[in-house]
C-alpha cells in the first residue's frame, strides 16, 4: 500500500484551529481587544453590527504594524510576543500563541488598516478564508483597525449554530465588560448598530465600575487591598446587602487577564460567610498581581483557565483580604490602625510563607477588625436582620398563595390552628383519588401532617405513611400554575404602588428583552430603560409586593442556569424558573395549614408524582415495609 499521510493545506489547518479559538462572535471580540491592549493602546473603539454576525470592528491607537508584520500577523504561530520557550513563563501580554488572527482570517473576511509611528503611509490588507486578497498603502492614523465581516461565511454549519442576536450580543458584552474592567486606564467606545452604547473615559477602577454597572455601585462597593511579598490584591467587593440573585457580576483578574477559577471564587464567597442570604451573589472585581513565573496561562487556548503554582496560598490571602474589606468597611472604624497592621502583616506573611494551618482563623479574625466587629455587633446585627427580612419573604404566606391558607405562624395557639386542621382534613378529602389514599378525616389528629427537618412532610395514609419532598412538590404545583398562565397568557398583573427599579448588566437586559413576551405573560408589567435598567410596574397577583426585584432577578438567574438544558423550550424554562425561584425551600418551616394546602394542591396537579425536573415529589412507606424494619 502506498503512503497515505499528507500535511494539511494551511487553509484547512487554520480552519480546524479556528474551531478552538473562534467559537462565536464574542471570541473574535475578545481576541481583537486583547491584541489592541497588547499593542499599548490607550483608546479602543469597538463597532458591532448584527450581534457580530455581519461586522466586528476593533480600532486602536497602539503601535501599529509594518507592512511585512501586517502580512505575517495572519500566519499561524506568528507572534511578536514570545521568541523562546522560556518566554512562556514570563508572559506580560494577553496573547502569545499567534493563533488568533490566522484563525479568524480562516473563517471570515478580514480587513486590516495599520500604521506605525515611523511610517508615513499605512497598510491596508484584506484576507478572506485564509487567502490574501489585497494589500495597498493607505493614509491612516497610527494604530490598527481590524474589521471582521461575515463570520463563518465559509463554514455554514457554524453559522447556523450561532444563537439569536440577543444571546450572541450578551456574550460579546460579557467579553467587553471583562476587558473594560481590567483596564480602566484605557478609554473605550462601544458601538452597537451605530449607537454608542458605552463611552468609557480613562479613570479609576471605581469609576469604571460605576460606568459599567450603574452609578449606584459607587456606594455599594468596598475597597479591598492586600499586599504580601509574593502577591498583591486590589479591587472592590460588593457590600453584602447589595448582593444579587445573579452570579454575573463576579470578576477575577490575574495580571489584568480575566480568569475563571471556582476555587478562588470560593475563597471570596467564604469570606462573606453568613452575611449573604442563600442564593445571592455579591459583586466583586478583584485583581491579583503575581509573578508570571507563578502562573501557567497555557492551559487552554481561550485562556480563561489559568493554573496557579500555589493556589492554596492565594486562596488564603484572597479570603483574608475580602474579610478585611468587609470587616473594616462595614463597621465604623474604631481600630488602632497600627496594631491592626502589625497583626495583619504577621498573619499574612505566615500565609505567604505557606504556613496556612492557622488560616481557618483568617487574618481579619485575629486582628482588630474583629474587635471592631464585636464593638459594633449591635450594628451588624441590625444589618443582618434586615437582610434576613428581605429574603425571608419568600417563605411568606403570599408565596404559597393557596387560597385557603390563612396567614399565621406555626405554633401559635390560636383558634386558627384548629381551623388549619380542618382545612387539612378537607384537603385530604379532596384528593383526586377521592381521598382514598388517606384515612377517613374523622380520625382526627393522627392525620396531622408534620414536618421532618423542615424539609419533608410526613402524613399517615391508608397503606402506611407518605413522605413528601416539600420543595419538589411545591415546584410541581407552581410549575403547572405558571405553565398554564404562560400558555393562556392569563397572568394577571397587579400594579405596584411604587414602581421598582432594577439595575441589571446589559447581558441580562438582553436576556430580559428576549424573554419579554414570556415574562409579561406571567403577569409582570415592566419597561426596559436604556442599557441596564428595568422598571417593574406590576407583578403577578400571586406575588406579594415588596420584593418584586428579588423575584425578577431570581427568575432571570434561574433561567440562565436552565438555559444549557437544550431540551426545554423558552416557555417551559420560564415556567420552571419561576417555579423553582418561588417554591418553598428545604429548611423552611411550614405550619399545618400550609402543609395541608400543599398536599391538597399537589394532588390536584396533572403530574403530581414528579417535579418539573424529574425529581420525585413523594414516596410511600408501606406498613409491611415498616413492619419489616423490625424483624
Ligand atoms: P498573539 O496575540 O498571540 O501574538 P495574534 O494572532 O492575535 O497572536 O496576533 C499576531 C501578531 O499580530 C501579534 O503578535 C502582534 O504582533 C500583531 N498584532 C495583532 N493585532 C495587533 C494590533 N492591534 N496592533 C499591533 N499589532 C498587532
Ligand atoms: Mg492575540
Amino acid at each position: 500500500m502506498s503512503d497515505v499521510i499528507q500535511l494539511l493545506p494551511d487553509a484547512i489547518a487554520n480552519q480546524i484551529a479556528a474551531g478552538e479559538v473562534v467559537q462565536r462572535p464574542a471570541s473574535v471580540v475578545k481576541e481583537l481587544l486583547e491584541n489592541a491592549i497588547d499593542a499599548s493602546s490607550d483608546h479602543i473603539c469597538v463597532v458591532i453590527k448584527d450581534a457580530g454576525k455581519t461586522l466586528i470592528q476593533v480600532r486602536d491607537n497602539g503601535v501599529g504594524m509594518s507592512e511585512t508584520d501586517a502580512r505575517m500577523s495572519f500566519e499561524r504561530h506568528a507572534t511578536s510576543k514570545i521568541r523562546r520557550s522560556e518566554d512562556i513563563y514570563a508572559i506580560h501580554t494577553l496573547g502569545f500563541r499567534g493563533e488568533a488572527l490566522a484563525s479568524i482570517a480562516a473563517v471570515a473576511q478580514v480587513e486590516m488598516e495599520t500604521r506605525t509611528r515611523e511610517q508615513e503611509f499605512g497598510t491596508c490588507l484584506s484576507v478572506e478564508g485564509s487567502v490574501f486578497k489585497d494589500s495597498e498603502p493607505i493614509a491612516t492614523e497610527i494604530g490598527t483597525s481590524i474589521s471582521v465581516k461575515n463570520l463563518f461565511f465559509n463554514v455554514p454549519a457554524r453559522r447556523t449554530f450561532l444563537k439569536s442576536n440577543s444571546v450572541e450580543m450578551r456574550h460579546i458584552i460579557d467579553e467587553f465588560f471583562r476587558v473594560a474592567l481590567a483596564r480602566p486606564d484605557i478609554s473605550f467606545e462601544f458601538f452597537q448598530n451605530d449607537t454608542l452604547t458605552y463611552d468609557l473615559a480613562k479613570g479609576k477602577l471605581s469609576r469604571r465600575i460605576a460606568e459599567l454597572f450603574g452609578d449606584s455601585y459607587r456606594k455599594q462597593i468596598l475597597s479591598c487591598q492586600e499586599e504580601t511579598p509574593t502577591l498583591k490584591i486590589y479591587g472592590y467587593v460588593g457590600a453584602p446587602e447589595h448582593a444579587k440573585r445573579t452570579r454575573g457580576e463576579q470578576f477575577f483578574f490575574i495580571n489584568k487577564r480575566f480568569i475563571k477559577n471556582s476555587y478562588l471564587n470560593h475563597a471570596v464567597m467564604s469570606a462573606y460567610e453568613a452575611m449573604l442570604p442563600e442564593g445571592s451573589f455579591p459583586f466583586y472585581a478583584l485583581f491579583i498581581e503575581i509573578d508570571p513565573a507563578d502562573i501557567d496561562v497555557n492551559v487552554h487556548p481561550t485562556k480563561t483557565e489559568i493554573k496557579l503554582a500555589d493556589e492554596r496560598t492565594v486562596y488564603a490571602i484572597v479570603r483574608a483580604a475580602v474579610k478585611r474589606a468587609l470587616g473594616t468597611n462595614l463597621v465604623t472604624p474604631s481600630l488602632d490602625e497600627q496594631e491592626n497592621e502589625e497583626n495583619h502583616f504577621s498573619v499574612l506573611s505566615r500565609i505567604s510563607r505557606g504556613e496556612d494551618r492557622s488560616l481557618r482563623h483568617s487574618a481579619s479574625e485575629q486582628s482588630s477588625p474583629q474587635r471592631a466587629f464585636k464593638q459594633n455587633s449591635a450594628l451588624k446585627k441590625a444589618d443582618t436582620s434586615q437582610w434576613e427580612n428581605l429574603y425571608s419573604q419568600p417563605q411568606d404566606q403570599s408565596y404559597f398563595n393557596f387560597d385557603d391558607s390563612p396567614a399565621d405562624h406555626p405554633h401559635t395557639e390560636s383558634p386558627e390552628e384548629e381551623e388549619n386542621a380542618l382545612t387539612f382534613q378537607s384537603a385530604a378529602n379532596r384528593m383526586p383519588s377521592g381521598g382514598s389514599l388517606f384515612h377517613d378525616s374523622t380520625h382526627g389528629t393522627s392525620e396531622q401532617p408534620f414536618q421532618v427537618h423542615q424539609s419533608y412532610i410526613v402524613i399517615q395514609v391508608k397503606s402506611g405513611m407518605m413522605i413528601i419532598d416539600q420543595q419538589a412538590a411545591h415546584e410541581r404545583i407552581l410549575y403547572e400554575h405558571y405553565a398554564l398562565a404562560l400558555e393562556r397568557r392569563s397572568g394577571v398583573s397587579q400594579q405596584s404602588l411604587f414602581p421598582q427599579t432594577l439595575v441589571l448588566n446589559p447581558a441580562d437586559i438582553a436576556l430580559v428583552q428576549e424573554l419579554q413576551d414570556e415574562i409579561s405573560a406571567l403577569g409582570f408589567d415592566f419597561t426596559i430603560f436604556g442599557q441596564n435598567t428595568v422598571v417593574i410596574n406590576g407583578v403577578p397577583t400571586d406575588i406579594k409586593g415588596g420584593n418584586e426585584k428579588e423575584i425578577f432577578e431570581g427568575l432571570i438567574e434561574q433561567y440562565k442556569s436552565y438555559q444549557s438544558d437544550l431540551s426545554s423550550n423558552k416557555r417551559e424554562s420560564v415556567a420552571r424558573s419561576i417555579a423553582r425561584r418561588m417554591s418553598v425551600k428545604k429548611g423552611q418551616k411550614l405550619n399545618p395549614a400550609e402543609m395541608s394546602t400543599l398536599i391538597d394542591r399537589l394532588f390536584g396537579c396533572l403530574h403530581s408524582d414528579y417535579a418539573p425536573d424529574g425529581r420525585k415529589t413523594y414516596t410511600i412507606l408501606d406498613l409491611d415495609q415498616i413492619t419489616d424494619f423490625f424483624k
